[in-house]
C-alpha cells in the first residue's frame, strides 16, 4: 500500500513538474533556427527531455546599441517563460520578432509546436536594494548619456538607468544629425556664426513661441557641446557642418562618424562603459524622493523582475525625453502616425509635476513630412528623401501629379501644403531610389525584408513603395494623374535647363534620369514633443514662482520651449548633448 501511495505521488509530483514547465516534451538535442531581423538571425536552441535549455546567437547582424544589447534579455525572457509566445521589447520589435521566430524555427525542427507552449509565469521578485551615488540620472537617450558623461569628467559618480532593455530612446532613432553653433570645425571651415545668429534663426522656426532661456543656451553652448564630445570624451562626428538647410543661414550640423542616431548611441554606451558609469537598463523610475523638500532620489522597478531600487543622491536630473506616446498629445493628432520612441511617455513630467513644476507649450508637437508609413506607425527619411531632392532630379507631387512646394524649402512651409495635399509622393528615377532604399536600410530605419515586401507589393499595401518602368504606368499604379506627372516632369527638366525653379525656387542641379521610376509616398507624421517643463539658465526644475526646485534638474526633449511653435532641423539632438553636458556641470557645481 506504501509503495502504491510513493508510486502515485511520484506521478502527481512529475505531472505537477511537466506542468510547471509548460507541459513541454521535446526530442533533446542541438537544433538551429534561422529568421530575418534587420539582417539573418541564426540560434542554436539546446533542448533537453522537458525544456529548452540554452539559447545561442550564431549569427546576428541586428544593431548593436538596439537589438543587439537586447539579444541576451530576450533569451532570458524566453528560457524563463520557457515559452516565445511573448511581448516584443518596445523599440526592438524587428529584432524580439526575430529571436522568436529563429527559436520557433528551431523548435520545429525539433519535432515540437511552439504555438502549443504556454509562457510560465514569471515570479515577481520581493528583491529590493538601496543605492547611493552623487547624481541619479533618469533615461539613457543622448541627454542622459552626456550628462553622465560631464559628471563623470568632473569627478562625481553618477548612475544612469533607463527602463528599456537598451539605450537611446528617440535619440537612437534620429539620424544623429546635431545643431552644433560654434564648433572647431566651422571655423576650420570658415563658417562664420555666431550665438546671436543661431539664436534668431532658431526663433524665427519657433514662431517666436520659444522659451528663451533653453534655446539661448542651446544657440550659445551647442558647439561647445559637440567639440567636448568630439575632442575630449572621442565621441565621433563627421569633420564637416554639411550644407545649410533651408531654416538656417550657415551649415552647423554635424552627424555621428558611427552612423545614425544608433550608432552615435553605441558611441556614448561605450565611453559610459570605459569610464566606469554604471548603467542600469530595464529599470524604470516611477517616484522622486524629498528630505524636506529637497529632492534627493528616485524609487524605480525593474520591469521583468518586479525588483524595487531606492536610489540616494544629491541631485536627480530627470532625461526620460518627450511624451509622444502619452496622453498629453493634442488628440487632433491622433489621426497621423506617430514615428517616435515608445518609451517618450512623458515619465519625467509625472515625476515633477508633484514638486511644482510648471508645463510650457504642452499643444505643440512637431509634424514633419519626410517619411514613410509602416503599419500604424511611420518612420522619417528625412536626409534620404532631402539627398533624393538634392542630388537627383526627385520632385514630391500630390495626387493631381502636380509639385506643391520647393521640396528643400522650410519645414513650416513645406509641411502644411503635404497636409492640405492629403496624399504625397515622391518620384526618383532608379539612380534616386537605389541610393534613397539602400541609405535607409544601412540607417536601420527599415530592413531589406521589409523593402523587398512593399516593392513586391507595389503600391498596394500600406507602404506606398510603386515602380514600373515608365512615368505614365507607375503614376497609374497609385492614382496619380498620369499626364499631369509627365507635364510636370518636363517642365522641372526645363527649370533644370535653365538653372532655375520658376514655380518654387528650389535649388534644380540634375533632371530626372533613366527608369524604373519610383513613386514612394511621403507621410505626414508626429513624434518629437515641443513642450516640457520649465527650466531656469542651470537647467533647474522651477516652480511657478520661477524658484528652482532644490535638487531636480531636466534635460533633453523632456524640457519645454526650448523649440518654440516648430522644429528647427537637427535642434533635437543638438539639445539633447548640450543640455546634458550644461546638466552635468551645473549639478556638479550645486553639489560640490
Ligand atoms: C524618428 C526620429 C528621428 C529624429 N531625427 C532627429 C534628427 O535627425 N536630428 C535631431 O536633432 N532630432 C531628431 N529627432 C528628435 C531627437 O531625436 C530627440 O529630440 C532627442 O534625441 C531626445 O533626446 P533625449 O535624451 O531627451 O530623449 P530620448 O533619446 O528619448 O531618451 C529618453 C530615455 O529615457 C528613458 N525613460 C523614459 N522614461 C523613463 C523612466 N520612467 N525611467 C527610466 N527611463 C526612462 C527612455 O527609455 C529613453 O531611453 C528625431 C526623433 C525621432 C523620433
Amino acid at each position: 500500500m506504501k509503495k502504491v501511495c510513493a508510486m502515485l505521488l511520484a506521478l502527481a509530483l512529475l505531472t505537477f513538474a511537466v506542468a510547471a514547465m509548460g507541459e513541454n516534451a521535446f526530442k533533446a538535442g542541438t537544433y538551429s533556427g534561422e529568421a530575418t531581423g534587420m539582417g539573418k538571425l541564426v540560434v542554436s536552441v539546446t533542448l533537453s527531455d522537458t525544456a529548452i535549455e540554452s539559447i545561442e546567437v550564431v549569427e546576428s547582424n541586428e544593431t548593436p546599441s538596439i537589438g543587439g544589447a537586447i539579444m541576451e534579455d530576450l533569451i532570458a525572457r524566453v528560457l524563463a517563460a520557457q515559452s516565445t509566445q511573448l511581448d516584443t521589447v518596445s523599440g526592438a520589435t524587428v529584432t524580439s520578432n526575430a529571436l522568436y521566430e529563429a527559436v520557433n524555427a528551431a523548435l520545429v525542427s525539433a519535432g515540437a509546436d511552439p504555438a502549443a507552449l504556454v509562457p510560465v509565469e514569471a515570479e515577481v521578485s520581493q528583491e529590493s536594494e538601496e543605492i547611493s551615488c552623487d547624481v541619479i540620472i533618469v533615461g539613457a537617450g543622448g541627454a542622459g548619456m552626456s550628462a553622465a558623461l560631464k559628471v563623470n569628467e568632473l569627478g562625481y559618480t553618477a548612475i544612469v538607468i533607463d527602463k528599456q532593455a537598451f539605450v537611446g530612446g528617440a535619440t537612437a532613432m534620429s539620424s544623429s544629425s546635431a545643431l552644433a553653433q560654434g564648433t572647431r570645425v566651422q571655423a576650420e571651415n570658415g563658417v562664420i556664426d555666431s550665438p546671436e545668429l543661431c539664436m534668431q534663426e532658431l526663433l524665427v522656426v519657433g514662431d517666436y513661441e520659444n522659451d528663451a532661456t533653453p534655446t539661448w543656451l542651446l544657440a550659445r553652448y551647442s558647439g561647445e557641446a559637440i567639440d567636448w564630445l568630439n575632442d575630449d570624451m572621442g565621441v565621433l562626428f563627421n569633420e564637416s557642418v554639411g550644407s545649410a538647410s533651408a531654416e538656417y543661414s550657415v551649415g552647423r550640423a554635424r552627424t555621428s562618424v558611427t552612423g545614425s542616431g544608433a550608432g552615435l548611441c553605441e558611441d556614448l554606451k561605450n565611453k559610459l562603459e570605459e569610464k566606469g558609469v554604471r548603467l542600469i537598463l530595464n529599470t524604470r523610475a516611477y517616484e522622486l524622493t524629498d528630505t524636506d523638500g529637497v529632492v534627493d532620489g528616485v524609487l524605480a522597478r525593474d520591469v521583468n523582475t518586479g525588483k524595487e531600487y531606492r536610489f540616494h543622491a544629491k541631485a536627480v536630473l530627470l532625461a526620460t525625453g518627450g511624451y509622444c506616446y502619452s496622453d498629453y498629445i493634442d488628440p487632433s493628432l491622433l489621426s497621423l502616425p506617430n514615428s517616435g520612441s515608445k518609451a517618450n511617455t512623458g515619465d519625467g513630467i509625472e515625476m515633477a509635476l508633484p514638486y511644482g513644476a510648471v508645463l510650457q507649450n504642452m499643444d505643440m508637437v512637431a509634424v514633419a513630412g519626410h517619411g514613410i508609413r509602416i503599419g500604424d506607425t511611420a518612420h522619417h527619411t528625412q536626409g534620404q528623401s532631402k539627398n533624393a531632392y538634392k542630388t537627383t532630379g526627385a520632385i514630391l507631387v500630390n495626387m493631381d501629379g502636380r509639385r506643391i512646394e520647393n521640396e528643400l524649402g522650410r519645414h513650416a512651409d513645406l509641411f502644411p501644403k503635404m497636409k492640405e495635399a492629403g496624399r504625397t509622393f515622391m518620384l526618383m528615377d532608379e539612380a534616386g531610389f537605389k541610393a534613397y532604399a539602400e541609405s535607409c536600410v544601412k540607417a536601420n530605419f527599415f530592413t531589406q525584408e521589409q523593402l523587398d515586401t512593399w516593392l513586391e507589393e507595389n503600391g498596394t499595401g500600406v507602404t506606398v513603395m510603386a515602380h514600373a518602368d515608365t512615368i505614365e504606368e507607375v503614376a497609374n499604379i497609385v492614382g496619380v494623374n498620369a499626364e499631369n506627372l509627365l507635364d510636370e516632369v518636363a517642365r522641372y527638366t526645363s527649370f533644370v535647363e535653365k538653372g532655375v525653379d520658376e514655380d518654387f525656387g528650389r535649388e534644380v542641379s540634375v533632371a530626372l534620369g533613366d527608369g524604373p521610376y519610383y513613386l514612394v509616398e511621403q507621410c505626414l507624421r508626429y513624434s518629437t514633443t515641443l513642450g516640457g517643463i520649465t527650466i531656469n539658465k542651470d537647467l533647474a526644475v522651477v516652480d511657478s514662482m520661477n524658484a528652482p526646485i532644490p535638487g531636480l534638474y531636466a534635460a533633453g526633449e523632456l524640457v519645454g520651449g526650448v523649440f518654440g511653435a516648430n522644429f528647427p532641423p537637427s535642434s533635437g539632438v543638438g539639445w539633447a548633448l548640450t543640455s546634458g553636458m550644461l546638466a552635468g556641470e551645473s549639478i556638479v557645481n550645486a553639489i560640490q
